[in-house]
């Protein structure tokens, strides 16, 4: 019985010492980890403040259109168009493209598809266009620096908005013209985006050398997801 006894106040004791061990040990071993996430989340957090108190607003940039992603299928940004290479046929351009045109699908062949602003900014121009039809300019800004943002082969009477306007992003612009018709300038329908650096408008669908390139950012760096 004695015995019995003993060995039932050792047990009570381990357990109590258990017991306090999982009490105290623990908290001062989890206490530097949360002060490390603590410190981590504050870089993190200051990190991201200096950023949006400075240049990067990419974030509100927007598609064009939906499932912008998926409709860059036939001239992206800076393929080299011949007549004979071009993916379009017949094709009357040569050059470097300067932006990424963006198809409809099947079912928007009779619809009106309405093109939104990718930016904030400012409608620059909208005007009457060989080669175009309808284009509309806005200015906006790109981590910090000034660019145009060419939305082309647009119905230039949908676009209701008058030069000075200003936009938000997905702010509807117009819809794309009629494929075929005067609207497009003769070209398919689709959506030529061009975002040319600088404040000075240029709206060239086509350049002839790599350096005159340069002066062209790739929309699809910004908004062609879905
Ligand atoms: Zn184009």
């Amino acid at each position: 019985m004695k015995k019995l006894l003993t060995i039932a106040v050792i047990a009570t004791l381990v357990l109590c010492l258990f017991w306090i061990g999982n009490l105290y040990p623990k908290k001062s071993a989890i206490a530097p980890v949360t002060n490390q996430l603590e410190n981590a989340d504050v870089a993190n957090l200051v990190e991201k403040n200096a950023g949006s108190q400075e240049t990067d607003n990419v974030d509100i940039f927007q598609p064009p259109l939906d499932r912008a992603g998926e409709r860059v299928s036939k001239k992206p940004f800076e393929i080299f168009i011949t007549p004979q290479n071009s993916p379009i046929q017949p094709e009357k351009f040569r050059g470097y493209h300067t932006g990424a045109d963006f198809e409809i699908f099947p079912e928007e062949s009779d619809a009106d598809v309405s093109v939104r602003a990718v930016c904030p900014g400012r409608l620059k121009a909208k005007e009457y266009v060989n080669g175009y039809g309808g284009v509309a300019v806005e200015s906006c800004e790109l981590n910090g620096q000034p660019i145009t943002a060419v939305y082309g082969h647009l119905k230039l009477a949908s676009i209701r908005l008058v030069v000075g306007s200003d936009l938000k992003s997905g702010d509807i612009i117009g819809v794309l013209g009629t494929a075929y018709s005067a609207e497009t300038s003769g070209e398919r329908k689709h959506l030529h985006l061009g975002f040319h650096k600088g404040t000075s408008m240029n709206i060239l669908g086509y350049v002839q050398s790599q350096s005159e390139l340069s002066g062209w950012i790739d929309p699809c760096l910004y908004v062609c997801y879905d």
